[in-house]
């Protein structure tokens, strides 16, 4: 498998938030994403609760995808401590948030991903785990598939595309034919069968500057073809379009396609999508602890608003919920054409 170095590695200039969120600022487009909201009646965006806690427990990764918003890969040393780990266990303790959505780089290599997952299915909350499937073709990640089985955990796994060509160039060479080694032991194990209850989702996003098919038209290719091919079953099919966050917002910067991805995503804006963006039901927490109002803000290093409650440490549901939704250009990334999120299509 081709491990690209990052851009932190690379010391490129778009390793860092704020100089992502300066070149979208600058891009010359015909609405801002405040106007758009503000056109829809959603201006300022508020969180209409917190029903999911999306850990970003750290950016290490396996893999060194090409459109990797997180600038996640093997170089990347970014843990959170057993300290933020155990206040966040806190929190899904003493509130009411249902769900603890599990997310890296990816989260099975963080030396306390058991531990997070025990934790939070011994609390009765639903856990999702964002598994790049490779990892558990790793000599020392094998356990993961019989012990996400065990503890019932849905599984969210990244495949771009039902072909090789596609999903290796997008996430390296020989992923393609690792992940499905990872579904058919999925499969093997109950995940996506009727009835067993253990789901296995797949997200794909699109391989290149374009929006992603419609959701369930996809879901029937996805089905079909990875039936027919592989013999491979999964419960849904999630689309998710490709943010202007980092190691895409590079991609797009050398092929000079930067403004014509924004403004394509700008024109494709949809009210709808907007009203159901995710972050108006997740809190994000970053590796070390800050709150975020999702997973790409947290790469751009953009907080959530409220001051008093910026670390997981400071959790106030009343200060947060009051919050208005830290916005920007990248927005346009969720709420173009039937809307994108962790969760797939909003609208
Ligand atoms: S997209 Fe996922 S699998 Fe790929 S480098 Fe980023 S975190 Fe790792
Ligand atoms: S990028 Fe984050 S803050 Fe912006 S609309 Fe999407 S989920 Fe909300």
């Amino acid at each position: 498998m081709t491990a690209l170095p990052t851009l932190r590695r690379q010391r490129h200039p778009l390793a860092a938030g704020a100089a992502q969120r300066r070149l979208l600022a600058e891009l010359p487009l015909s609405r801002s994403f405040e106007a758009a909201l503000t056109a829809s009646g959603l201006e300022p965006l508020r969180p209409m609760g917190t029903d999911v806690l999306q850990l970003n427990v750290g950016k290490r990764c396996n893999q060194t995808c090409g459109h990797c918003h997180v600038d996640a890969g093997p170089d990347r040393t970014e843990m959170m401590s057993t300290e933020v780990v155990d206040i966040c266990l806190r929190v899904l303790a003493s509130s009411g948030i249902g769900t603890l959505d599990i997310t890296g780089g990816a989260p099975e290599l963080h030396p306390e991903f058991r531990r997070i997952v025990e934790a939070a299915t011994r609390l009765g909350r639903r856990v999702i785990d964002r598994c790049n499937l490779t990892v558990t073709r790793l000599p020392n990640y094998r356990y993961v598939p019989g012990f996400l089985a065990e503890h019932r955990v849905r599984v969210v796994a990244s495949l771009p595309y039902y072909q090789s060509r596609q999903t290796d160039a997008q996430r390296g060479e020989g992923v393609f034919d690792a992940s499905i080694a990872a579904l058919r032991e999925l499969n093997a194990l109950g995940y996506g069968q009727p009835e067993s209850g253990l789901v296995l989702d797949l997200m794909a996003n699109p391989v290149g500057a374009f929006l992603p098919p419609e959701q369930s038209a996809a879901e029937r290719d996805w089905r079909r073809e990875l039936a027919r091919r592989h013999g491979v079953v999964f419960n849904s099919l999630l689309t998710i379009t490709n943010m202007p966050i980092s190691r895409f917002l590079d991609h797009l910067e050398r092929k000079g396609q930067t403004h014509a991805y924004l403004e394509k995503l700008v024109q494709a804006f949809n009210p709808a999508a907007a009203a159901g963006v995710m972050c108006r039901f997740t809190l994000s927490v970053g590796w070390d602890g800050t709150l975020y109002d999702c997973d790409f803000n947290q790469m751009l290093d953009l907080p959530v608003s409220s001051p008093s409650a910026r670390h997981i440490r400071d959790f106030d549901p009343a200060a947060l919920g009051a919050r208005a939704i830290a916005t920007g250009p990248h927005c346009f990334g969720c709420t173009a054409g039937a809307g994108s999120s962790c969760g797939g299509a909003v609208a």
